[in-house]
């Protein structure tokens, strides 16, 4: 995607050309009707520049919408960003996402020793957390073994083994994707493991609920929870559908949903669900990875509600303040973080390696927004 150059690009707004194009025209400022000088209106003409460019780049800056949506902040809090491009990132700030949260998931392989499980716990809460700040937006992940590769037994023991030191590393915000795939026994017994280490080091769970038989495998997680005395308000329960959501609310749990383009799952069904069970606890993800998704499905659904009259408040409930809310329980995640941001300077390295490749013109770009960037519309 490109930025479409700014219309007022091509004017000259020096004093003299000014001058020289007025000649001896008069104008008037249309709000108070004072006489315009070509010194004020180069003035008024670099404002407005500089506005344009800003909403054309995008990256912590307010977010520009493309026309009848919904214009404030986004938290993509499920995204599985190792194995998007530097394009998703780009075109995920320019629609408004702030903060992505990345959870811990399989490979699309089954990994074959511990050590690939602890280079890619190192790389969600090293490498990729610097690669998106590079592109104006934070980063966060969850720790855990996925219920899938817990059926390795002898390798889900190592893995639990290594959990603890990821467990208390910056930017990681709760345990996840915890939960069911087969049901099997073996995944029982890693959930149980893993809520006992929710429990001891203060962090929040995101809840992988399975693909087949949904419902039974929804319920049974929350059993299995309530077992252990894990606390639903600290609790995420994601992949919800229709079938699920009224009893995983009813249950005090947070009800995420990820929206799948062209499936089950879309943006049409989520903002009908948000109209008739109104946004207490419902959180839109993407959930985007390296098959059939979308990065920017939060934004789209975000916009597809506005249009459809769903209140701006309650847009912001779904797709920012209650991700916010449940992911920034432990105190890693903070508003802070993205409202007066760090500067992004793409010289900055990660262990000598950059996000540039030879040649290519860093972008650079200060930090602290003027305070009416802030502002939700
Ligand atoms: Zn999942
Ligand atoms: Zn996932």
């Amino acid at each position: 995607m490109t930025d479409t150059p700014s219309p007022f690009a091509a004017l000259p707004c020096d004093p003299q050309t000014l001058k020289d194009m007025l000649g001896d025209t008069e104008l008037s400022c249309p709000c108070c009707n004072g006489r315009l000088t070509s010194d004020k209106l180069a003035r008024l003409l670099d404002d407005v520049q500089r506005l344009a460019a800003r909403a054309g780049n995008g990256a912590g800056r307010a977010p520009v919408d493309g026309g009848g949506g919904y214009g404030g902040m986004i938290i993509d809090p499920h995204a599985h960003m190792i194995s998007r491009s530097t394009d998703d990132y780009e075109a995920m700030a320019r629609a408004g996402v702030v903060a992505v949260l990345e959870p811990a998931f399989w490979l699309g392989q089954p990994r074959t020793n511990v050590g690939s499980f602890i280079d890619y716990f190192a790389q969600i809460s090293g490498f990729e957390r610097f690669r998106a700040g590079q592109f104006g937006i934070r980063h966060y992940c969850t720790i855990g073994l996925n219920p899938k590769e817990a059926n390795n037994q002898a390798l889900a023991e190592e893995v639990l083994d290594a959990l603890p030191r990821f467990l208390v590393k910056e930017g990681v915000v709760a345990m996840g994707e915890l939960g069911y795939d087969e049901q099997s026994p073996a995944e029982d017994k890693a959930l149980r493991a893993q809520i006992e280490f929710a429990k001891e080091f203060e962090l929040p769970i995101m809840i992988h609920t399975p693909h087949r038989d949904k419902r039974a495998g929804t319920l049974r997680t929350m059993d299995v929870l309530e077992e252990h005395g894990f606390d639903p308000q600290r609790c995420v329960i994601d992949h919800n559908n229709e079938e699920t959501v009224r009893e995983v609310r009813d249950r005090g749990y947070w009800c995420a949903f990820s929206i799948y383009p062209n499936t089950k799952m879309g943006s049409e069904r989520m903002a009908a669900i948000v109209e008739s069970f109104g946004p207490e606890r419902l959180i839109v993800n993407s959930a985007c990875d390296w098959g059939v998704s979308d990065p920017l499905a939060v934004a789209k659904t975000a916009r597809l509600m506005a249009q459809r009259g769903v209140a701006a408040a309650a847009i912001r409930q779904v797709v920012y303040d209650n991700a916010l809310a449940v992911y920034g329980l432990n105190g890693e995640m903070r508003e802070e973080h993205w409202l007066t941001p760090a500067a992004i300077d793409q010289r900055t390295l990660y262990e000598g390696n950059s996000v540039l490749r030879g040649g290519q013109t860093p972008r650079i770009e200060q930090p602290g927004r003027p305070a009416d960037d802030l502002v939700i519309r």
